[in-house]
């Protein structure tokens, strides 16, 4: 009888949905139509622009469930091992033209909006950046996730939804100022929240012990118990049936848990302790690699790796009945040390609850996660003070101590009785504030630690972790970072993509990056230079036309487009390009009329946020605008030398400069940037590198070739002797003079400035003096390249030809083979 009635009632579901959504231009105008009707709730004759977006969003949400639905059953069905990837930021931008495109279906959607009046690109624009990260951290993490897709992997990626991400940018008279990012105030079509997808997350209480069965028994009596609610975000692959989950989670009340309160009559203050709750989900911290030490970032870290774990593990069980099969069907992945307490709390979770034994329980730990360094100073590895974590996660500092009692024991065989060595490799640091390291917690569990580049990879041997590679050296290894060439050339950059595919004769390399060295046998052909340009104008075009709009500047189009947009750091030297902006005025001023017919107009372009308590980042961000408004408006000056400031850097931001700058400049102090990715984007996109040899950009230079980019710049091998010997350096001439142009006032603001003059004047910990005239000299040789139209065209297309490392799918099959040890688990068409 049973089967009979599930009979009937599967017939009844098939029947009711006689197929998948139709893509046809028909059925598309269908469903936007009718979700502008049903639910943006606005009547099918009379829409806008907003309103013709969220009903297209919602229609394409509705084909990304379908897949998402399906992929998740083909996924349970086969079990396979699964990959979760940690992270506490992903800075995924727009959706709305990734989304169809992966589908491929945005040729169509451009079709039925034209026929329905509307241009998808403007429709594109209404959208909101999702900007849950600060910068390459979390967009590592957002291209890693269309990899992962794409490659057809049973990959979730964890995270938390920040009510408010990064702060917007808005500049005032040359000043940032910081304004809350509602990114959801008019809805995120994008997201499912799941409801019934709730788990308790405990903080604070107590500790109490039991002996059960002869066996001590630690229960955590919490003091506070928060609600994680589960949001999903389909991510799909390009070019596969495939569509994987980001799910992130929201701090929501604890019903019941403080029922006490209202019952002793204490009705509003319970409410207001309640709406503390929803604060440990409702700010992403605006800082990407100073450590802060707030409790509340304490919280969120725990708060979304107690609720991912939960999940994990609950997903794990509905399959199996105890946890020998654990490590061969998941591997946890932490996206820097943010979520390393996650591995406490596996801990806890096996031996506290599951009742395995220690040894057991450590076997299955050690064995599951694994880490992406991403740190290069040693300041920013995260410490927590031993007595917050006591009063936050009780239980877990006592596992933590009992780690490293078993670690140091064991360490102590092998390198004997060097105290200082020990100390320096505990987890727990002995200071006037006792801390825990969860940067050493994280290298004790984790079976693999990876760099971010191959110089990344050699720091850390030598210098950084240089304690732990002795003890463990198969720990570690490169797994040099890549971008997605999808969103970044392929769907951001329309025009050069169709050149490309043209020449290379297939689409193939939106899939499989390394056919883009077919363009190499190209680079001389003058038909393809002709092709290439146009289609670069095309993007600087739209690029002059923003800036116009933002600023009222007026920039040629036959000027270079040279850009520096990134965070505003010391480290990233933006004050040393700056420099060399205000010598270059100050040459121009100096010439003869001939001479300066000479000169190589440019636009020279900024964009970045400045952390909000970085003084000397918002120095340097108004210093670039009291330089725009002195040499935009000196009329003698025109299209030679325009300076720009882009506010509010962020991923729609950077899609629209990336395609369009003739040159980026990445020119950090070597030995500060552990990879950088931003240079992987503009070198994908044609746009010529001027960079120091740090981090990723030395494996760029490998690829493309030194002599297609521009390199200067002291060796990091260098860099430690020079600080040395600082004091006693006189930097040259032209240095001292344009720091003297600052220090006298010719830009304003002389007071204000002071503190940046001051500081490569004194100790130039960054070193902008030592580097100031090779840097000249290599602005020289960029100018002398651009003039020969021919010579940098070519260098153009053999940077996009040798990009093809620079793809994340590089990045992820590495991760995949060499760490995760998961499979493709692709969907049947
Ligand atoms: N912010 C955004 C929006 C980006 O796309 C990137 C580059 O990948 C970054 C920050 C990081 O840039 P960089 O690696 O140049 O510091």
């Amino acid at each position: 009888e049973e089967s009979t009635e599930f009979r009937r009632r599967t017939d009844l579901l098939f029947g009711l949905m006689d197929q998948y959504l139709k893509n046809d231009v028909f059925s598309i105008q269908k469903s936007i139509v009718d979700h502008v009707e049903y639910t943006v709730a606005r009547s099918r004759f009379r829409f806008d622009d907003f309103e013709a977006y969220q009903a297209t969003a919602h229609s394409a949400r509705d084909r990304l469930l379908e897949s998402w639905n399906d992929t998740q059953q083909y996924f349970k069905d086969k079990d396979p091992k699964r990959v979760y990837y940690f992270s506490m930021e992903f800075l995924m931008g727009r959706s709305l033209l990734n989304s169809l495109s992966n589908l491929g279906i945005k040729d169509q959607y451009d079709v039925a909006l034209k026929q329905l009046g509307f241009d998808l690109e403007v429709l594109a624009e209404q959208e909101t950046d999702a900007a849950l990260g600060n910068g390459g951290l979390g967009r590592l993490a957002a291209c890693f996730l269309d990899s992962l897709a794409t490659l057809d992997l049973p990959a979730w990626g964890y995270g938390l939804r920040y009510q408010y991400g990064l702060f917007r940018q808005k500049i005032k008279d040359g000043f940032q100022h910081e304004q809350p990012d509602f990114w959801l105030n008019f809805g995120n079509p994008w997201e499912v929240e799941r409801v019934h997808v709730s788990y308790s997350v405990k903080f604070y209480g107590k500790v109490e012990e039991e002996i059960q069965n002869g066996r001590k028994l630690y229960k955590w009596i919490p003091g506070e118990m928060v609600e994680a609610v589960a949001y999903d975000n389909p991510i799909p692959g390009y070019s596969t049936s495939n569509t994987i989950n980001l799910r992130l989670w929201a701090a929501k009340p604890s019903g019941g848990f403080d029922l006490e309160a209202f019952n002793t009559g204490d009705y509003v203050n319970a409410i207001l302790n309640k709406q503390k709750a929803e604060a440990i989900s409702s700010i992403l911290y605006p800082d990407d690699r100073s450590y802060q030490g707030k409790e509340l970032r304490l919280k969120q870290q725990y708060f979304f790796v107690s609720a991912s774990l939960q999940d994990v593990v609950r997903r794990y069980k509905d399959f199996h009945s105890d946890f020998k099969e654990f490590k061969n069907k998941v591997a946890l992945h932490l996206n820097d040390t943010h979520p390393a307490i996650v591995v406490v709390e596996l801990m806890r979770m096996l031996v506290d609850e599951e009742l395995l034994d220690w040894k057991e329980a450590w076997s299955i730990v050690t064995s599951v996660f694994s880490l992406t360094n991403h740190t290069i100073i040693p300041e920013s590895f995260e410490k927590w003070p031993v007595e917050l974590m006591e009063s936050l996660l009780p239980r877990h500092l006592q596992i933590i101590y009992e780690i490293n009692r078993v670690f140091l024991d064991e360490a102590q065989k092998k390198v004997g009785s060097d105290f200082g060595r020990l100390a320096r490799l505990s987890i727990v640091e002995e200071g006037s504030v006792k801390t825990i390291r969860m940067g050493n917690l994280a290298l004790v569990v984790c079976h693999s630690v990876n760099a971010v580049s191959q110089m990344h990879a050699n720091y850390i041997k030598s210098t950084l972790l240089k304690d732990f590679c002795i003890l463990w050296p198969h720990k570690f290894q490169n797994k040099t970072n890549g971008v997605t060439q999808r969103r970044w050339l392929a769907f951001g950059n329309p025009a050069l993509r169709d050149v490309i595919t043209k020449w290379i004769g297939t689409e193939a390399w939106i899939k499989d990056l390394d056919i883009i060295a077919g363009l190499k046998q190209h680079a001389n052909n003058p038909q393809l230079h002709a092709e290439w340009n146009q289609a670069r104008r095309q993007n600087k075009f739209r690029l002059a036309q923003h800036i116009y709009n933002i600023s009222g500047i007026k920039v040629s189009i036959d000027a270079m487009f040279d850009a520096q947009v990134k965070r505003i750091h010391e480290y990233k030297r933006q004050f040393l390009n700056l420099l060399s902006i205000i010598h270059r005025y100050d040459c121009i001023k100096n010439m003869a009329a001939d001479e300066r017919k000479k000169v190589v107009p440019r636009v020279c372009i900024f964009a970045g946020k400045a952390p909000p308590g970085y003084e000397f980042a918002k120095k340097i961000i108004k210093l670039v605008h009291a330089v725009g408004e002195k040499v935009n408006t000196d009329s003698e000056i025109g299209d030679l030398l325009k300076v720009v400031f882009v506010p509010d850097y962020n991923v729609s931001v950077a899609e629209l400069i990336i395609p369009a700058c003739d040159l980026s400049q990445h020119i950090s102090t070597p030995g500060t940037e552990a990879s950088g990715t931003g240079n992987m984007k503009f070198a994908m996109n044609g746009c010529l590198i001027l960079g120091t040899l740090d981090g990723a950009t030395i494996e760029i230079r490998d690829e493309i070739g030194e002599e297609n980019m521009f390199t200067f710049g002291v060796h990091v091998d260098d860099v430690a002797r020079l600080r040395a010997e600082g004091r006693n350096f006189h930097p040259p001439r032209e240095f001292q003079r344009v720091i003297g142009m600052i220090r006298d006032g010719f830009f304003g603001c002389e007071d204000y400035f002071k503190a940046l003059c001051d500081a490569v004047d004194g100790g130039d910990y960054y070193l902008l003096g030592h580097d100031f005239l090779p840097y000249l000299e290599a602005q020289a040789a960029v100018d002398k390249a651009f003039v020969n139209k021919k010579r940098w065209t070519e260098m153009s297309i053999l940077s996009t030809a040798g990009s093809g490392k620079f793809s994340s799918d590089r990045a992820i099959r590495e991760y995949a083979e060499q760490i995760w040890k998961v499979e493709p688990c692709k969907r049947p068409v």
